[in-house]
């Protein structure tokens, strides 16, 4: 870089964290760390640094922006806090100095000291009681030619499906695309992991190199990984659970029938499920057993009979819990802790939760969070029945002369080769996540079946769905953030049905433990701090252990419209047509989504919280609702011609093929889902090994 940018970048990084008692973004190798990350973002990085520079000195007019004082300087740069451009740049500035030490921009972690964060655990860390198992993984010299069952995906439904199967008897192949990172790997980077929009790709994967897909919002764009359009979950062994939140929530009975209990919105898909509450009870009660889910007895109005208390107490709470319960008492809200997958005291084999500062979006070093690799899968692994192999990917399925399908057709790369083979199975279980069974169905197609398998009526990758979220952060006086994870301990059901005018509704519940990237991001994107100067930095030192986020997710009204289809014009690494999202929300989201996020407002509000901020409405056509909560793109039905699959997961036309993920879901729930996939997971694999 020549030394005039130099400079003139080094008096930026200056400006937008200036030092004032604590090391500047320039102090703490801001500029390193600018220079190593632009080449890695997506989206013309380097470009886009020149324009902003040039941005700078057109705003600087005659003038040389290296040369202004502190406060000229800040003039210059408050003239363009709302060009896209700078506000990227000036985030990307603060994102380095905010991150951890080793993404190169907070030199002797100066950011961190100022914050007073630290992410070790209280009592330091225990000592690992769990390891990853060996057996079973194989590479691709040492499949078999034949399996009784191939599983796709090793996440909640493709782990769970392993499980079962694998202790039936069956001899079984666990396809996964990802790789078994260390959990050390996965918790450590606070800028490329799946809840940081930073731009960087996630370590959990994807990398953004080779995995294209095409977002159809207004026009038809080309997203990476790194992308929120893309709509990543994870896809590392395990899933999303191996990085997940693990908030462990039951669907409420009306979630099974909301078309009949609500009548069918205008221009929206919504559909009873084929199956009831009660029919997934005992599963749920199962899948909180063997996997381990930490809660207390329900006081949500809605919720469903228990057959089992939860296995574990809830986790201790924090400093915001007795807050948030004094202004929920206030306004007569009726609370209880969240349930989560995460041990509060050792279960199975492995150890509790030991309270670090960074849990969603990382793996658990001490694997205290559960997720399929280190219960489901593991036990699929242990009964020697258990085939894993990494790092590859199902392309398609393979069918014989009269559509029955055979196996799966695999392809992965070696050593910079790609290798392509076909293995055989007598069933195949689909677990891909909601995106890529999808795509696995389109792109499996036959002379019988050409536009898919399981297609004939146009239905697989309708129904797109996740969550909108809605919520509100407030700014309190006194402390309300201590860093102790996992975070979320207080929530409330009341509104997840019953609401005057609104088709549904959601829960709403405290965040998870905020890194200072995190709070970041939150504090930027609510308007409570610039994007640059000494108000900023003052602001993050004053607002972080100050701040509360109240947030939940809406049920969704699902739409035909929203979909994955495949885009034949673009292809991956592997020359594989790639995934294409597109649709968007119904305005009834909206209605619901504006509903829960006063009802955030006021909770924040009673609860003593001087300044709040109410998120932004959800833009109708900003693209389909998809990511970490992606579900419905294969429901599950009694009508072949309104759904995909089964009401046992068994897509129409083909015995041998189930689907076991996410994509079964005919609506998502006014709560996060992971256990309804567990739980469904549990049921149609019991059903198979039957
Ligand atoms: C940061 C984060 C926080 C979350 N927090 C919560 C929470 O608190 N509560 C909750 O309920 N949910 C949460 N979720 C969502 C939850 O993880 C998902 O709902 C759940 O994992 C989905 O399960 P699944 O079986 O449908 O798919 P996944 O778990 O996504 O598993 C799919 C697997 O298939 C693999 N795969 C994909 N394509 C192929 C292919 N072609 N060949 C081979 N393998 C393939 C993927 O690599 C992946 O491992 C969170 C997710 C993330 C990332």
């Amino acid at each position: 870089m020549p030394a005039s940018e130099n400079a003139l970048l080094s008096a930026l990084l200056e400006t937008i964290v200036p030092r004032d008692g604590f090391p500047s973004a320039a102090d703490a190798g801001g500029l390193r760390f600018l220079t190593g990350s632009v080449s890695e973002l997506q989206g013309g990085s380097p470009d886009r640094v020149a324009a902003v520079l040039a941005l700078v000195e057109a705003a600087a007019g005659p003038h040389d922006f290296v040369e202004l004082s502190a406060n000229e300087r800040l003039a210059v740069l408050d003239g363009l806090v709302n060009d896209a451009d700078y506000q990227w740049f000036a985030l990307l500035v603060a994102d380095g100095y905010y991150a951890d030490e080793a993404s190169g921009g907070n030199e002797s972690s100066a950011s961190w000291k100022m914050l007073h964060y630290d992410p070790t655990p209280p009592g330091g860390w225990p000592r690992p009681s769990w390891s990853a198992p060996t057996a079973g993984r194989v590479d691709p010299s040492q499949l078999a030619d034949r399996y009784d069952v191939i599983v796709v995906g090793s996440g909640a439904g493709g782990g769970t499906a392993a499980c079962v199967l694998a202790e039936s008897g069956r001899r079984v192949l666990v396809v996964e695309r990802g790789s078994w990172p260390d959990a050390s790997d996965l918790w450590g980077n606070h800028l490329r992991n799946p809840r940081t929009d930073a731009g960087f790709d996630s370590l959990a994967g994807p990398p953004s190199a080779g995995n294209p897909r095409v977002f159809g919002g207004k026009t038809d764009v080309v997203v990476w990984p790194s992308d929120p359009r893309w709509g990543n979950n994870a896809m590392t062994v395990g899933g999303g659970t191996r990085v997940y939140g693990a908030q462990a929530w039951r669907f409420a009975p009306l979630d099974f029938v909301m078309a009949s209990r609500y009548g069918v919105p205008e221009g929206s898909a919504l559909a009873d499920w084929p199956i009831s509450y009660d029919d997934l009870e005992p599963f749920y009660a199962r899948a909180e057993r063997e996997l381990g889910v930490s809660g207390a007895a329900s006081t949500d109005r809605w919720a469903g009979r228990r057959s089992s208390d939860y296995p574990m107490p809830p986790l201790a709470l924090n400093v915001a819990t007795e807050v948030l319960a004094r202004g929920a008492s206030a306004l007569g809200l009726t609370t209880a802790p969240v349930p989560l997958l995460i041990n509060s005291e050792p279960y199975g084999d492995r150890p509790a939760c030991a309270r670090c500062g960074a849990c969603v979006g990382f793996a658990c070093p001490i694997e205290a969070k559960t997720g399929s690799h280190n219960t489901v899968l593991a036990r699929a692994l242990a009964t020697g029945r258990c085939d894993l192999l990494l790092e590859t990917r199902a392309e398609r399925l393979l069918t014989d002369s009269v559509g029955r399908v055979v196996g799966v057709s695999l392809v992965g790369s070696l050593d910079s080769s790609i290798w392509r083979r076909e293995v055989f199975a007598a069933e195949v279980a689909l677990g891909a996540g909601a995106t890529e069974t999808a795509r696995i169905l389109l792109a499996s197609g036959n002379d019988g079946e050409p536009d898919g398998l399981g297609n004939r009526a146009d239905q697989v990758g309708r129904h797109l769905q996740a969550h909108v979220y809605a919520g509100a952060v407030g700014i309190f006086d006194d402390l309300v953030a201590d860093g102790l994870g996992p975070g979320p301990t207080i929530s409330t059901c009341d509104f997840r049905h019953g609401n005057a005018g609104v088709v549904g509704g959601g829960m709403l519940a405290n965040e998870f433990v905020a890194t200072p990237v995190d709070v970041l991001h939150y504090l930027t994107s609510a308007g409570l701090i610039p994007r640059h100067g000494p108000e900023a930095k003052r602001g993050m030192r004053d607002f972080y252990p100050r701040m509360q986020r109240i947030v939940g997710p809406i049920q969704e009204m699902t739409l035909a419209d929203s979909r994955v289809r495949l885009d034949w014009s673009v292809r991956d690494a592997f020359g594989i047509p790639v995934a294409r999202l597109s649709g968007g929300v119904h305005p009834e989201d909206l209605k619901a989504q504006q509903l829960l996020s006063a009802v955030a407002e006021d909770w924040l509000s009673a609860s003593g919280a001087r300044e709040i901020r109410r998120w932004a409405p959800r833009e109708l056509d900003g693209g389909p609702s998809t990511g970490q909560h992606q579900a419905g793109t294969a429901r599950m039905g009694t009508d072949p011609a309104k759904s995909v699959t089964d009401p046992m997961g068994r897509v129409w036309g083909h015995d041998n093929l189930r689907v076991v993920d996410g994509s079964l879901h005919v609506t998502n729930g006014g709560v996060n889902p992971v256990l309804t996939i567990f739980a469904n997971a549990f049921r149609i694999a019991e059903d198979m090994a039957r």
